[in-house]
């Protein structure tokens, strides 16, 4: 599905309950995250529909290495010339997609949370076991941020993994937080604010300290990795997925 400005001109498309954001600014895109192996057809699709072609994509920026966020990067790279960026921390995860830090091992989590079995089938249809590891990432840090179309701010936000980063775009009232701060917990199910459960965490601790950046935005709307945008402040959003976590 593709929500055009999700925020002022961030758009949204969700694909296996995982979301990817192209980023408008003037004539150019630039896209945060890559979704799964078979995100790339939906995603040429969905520029169509803003009068682009693939070609207007300037560069692909990673909010994180895991998996269900790289999935289209090797081809998007390949196929389009665009350089892809992610924080230094979390370029080891990139090139080896299956091998990443968590608390807690995934195995059980579809038998204790039925609930999650809709959107973890639905990432495995998408080819979510299949994502080939991505080597040629460059360094992100607010450098290069700065001459990206949109131009966000970047927030290091480590938990999720080491190299977590969410973009703050101040004139747009808007935080693409990556899967620091997620409304729709792929393995548990779990809907609303909230961090992201053990199974794929590397730690709870830091990731629910690094939720303080987010709050200090006092951005009006948060766009997660996964699960729909919150629309009522980044401040009630921390509070809600602290509150979570305390259960
Ligand atoms: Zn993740
Ligand atoms: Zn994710």
């Amino acid at each position: 599905m593709f929500t055009k400005n999700a925020a002022p001109g961030i758009h949204r498309l969700e694909h296996a309950a995982t979301n990817l954001y192209v980023v408008e600014d003037g004539g150019s895109l630039m896209l945060v995250d890559a979704g799964f192996p078979s995100s790339e057809r939906l995603l040429a699709r969905a520029v169509r529909t803003l009068g682009r072609g693939p070609e207007d994509i300037r560069a692909l920026v990673l909010t994180h290495g895991h998996f269900d966020h790289i999935g289209s990067a090797t081809r998007l790279r390949a196929r389009l010339g665009i350089p892809v960026y992610a924080h230094s921390a979390d370029h080891y995860i990139a090139a080896h997609p299956y091998r990443y830090r968590h608390e807690r091992s995934a195995l059980l989590y579809p038998v204790r949370y039925p609930k999650s079995l809709a959107a973890l089938g639905r990432m495995a249809a998408a080819g979510a076991f299949a994502v080939p590891g991505i080597r040629e990432v460059r360094p992100l840090d607010q450098d290069a941020l700065r001459s990206l179309p949109g131009a966000p701010t970047l927030l290091p936000v480590p938990g999720h993994t080491a190299g977590s980063v969410a973009l703050w775009f101040p004139e747009r009232g808007a935080v693409i937080t990556g899967d620091a701060l997620v409304t729709l917990d792929p393995y548990t199910g779990g809907r609303g604010p909230q961090i992201v459960a053990q199974a794929a965490t590397a730690d709870s601790g830091a990731a629910l300290a690094s939720l303080d950046a987010l709050a200090s935005t006092e951005a009006s709307i948060l766009l997660p990795g996964h699960g729909e945008p919150w629309t009522q402040g980044a401040g009630a959003a921390v509070a809600r997925a602290l509150e979570v976590s305390r259960h």
